[in-house]
C-alpha cells in the first residue's frame, strides 16, 4: 500500500506529518461490528491468542477439512481423537481431547458446560463472557488460550509427530 500512503502523507510539495491511527482509518475498508469481537479483541488480550481465535471464528485455519476440499489433504481424520473428521467445529468443540481440556479450564473457573458444537460454544460464550469482571477476564483469556493450545496441539501431532496429554494443555492455559 506504499503508493496510497505516499499520497496521503504527500500534499504537492509539502508533506505533512500524519498520525498513523489517521492513516489506517483512511486506508482501512469499513464493515459491520461483529458481536464476538469482544471476545477475540479485549484490553490485556494476547494477541497469539487472539490472532488464532480471530481466525478460528472466521473459519480461516487450514483444517484437513477446509483443505479436503482443495483436494490438499486425503485424509481427514482428527489426530487428536483418531475418530472425528477434522473441521472447525469437531477440533474446538466435539473433540473428546478439547471437550476434556475446555471443560476443565471452565471447571477450574467454577463453570460447567459442554459445547455440542462450534455455534453452541460461541453462543455460549457470547451469553456468558459479558462485563468487566476479573472472571470474565480471566475467562476470556482462558478460552483464546484454549483455541491456541488445541490448534499448537494439532500442529505438533501433525508436523513434528509429537503428543502432549490433556493435562499438559490445561497446565499450559492455566500458567497463562
Ligand atoms: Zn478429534
Amino acid at each position: 500500500m506504499r503508493s496510497d500512503a505516499v499520497r496521503l502523507f504527500c500534499s504537492g510539495s509539502n508533506l505533512y506529518q500524519i498520525r498513523a491511527s489517521c492513516l489506517w482509518d483512511k486506508v482501512r475498508s469499513r464493515s459491520e461490528k461483529v458481536p464476538w469481537h469482544r471476545l477475540v479483541w479485549f484490553p490485556g488480550h494476547i494477541p497469539n491468542f487472539s490472532l488464532i481465535s480471530w481466525m478460528a471464528i472466521l473459519d480461516r485455519l487450514p483444517t484437513k477439512n477446509r483443505l479436503a476440499r482443495f483436494g490438499i489433504v486425503t485424509n481427514s481424520v482428527c489426530r487428536l481423537c483418531s475418530s472425528g473428521l477434522e473441521s472447525r467445529s469437531h477440533l474446538f468443540s466435539e473433540c473428546s481431547y478439547a471437550s476434556e481440556a475446555w471443560c476443565a479450564i471452565l471447571l477450574l473457573c467454577g463453570l460447567y458446560h459442554v459445547p455440542t458444537g462450534w455455534n453452541d460454544l460461541l453462543h455460549w460464550l457470547l451469553l456468558n463472557l459479558k462485563g468487566k469482571s476479573l472472571l470474565v477476564h480471566i475467562l476470556k483469556l482462558g478460552w483464546t488460550d484454549f483455541i491456541y493450545c488445541i490448534w499448537e496441539e494439532r500442529n505438533r501431532r501433525h508436523f513434528r509427530g509429537m503428543h502432549c496429554s490433556v493435562d499438559t494443555v490445561i497446565g499450559s492455559v492455566k500458567e497463562s
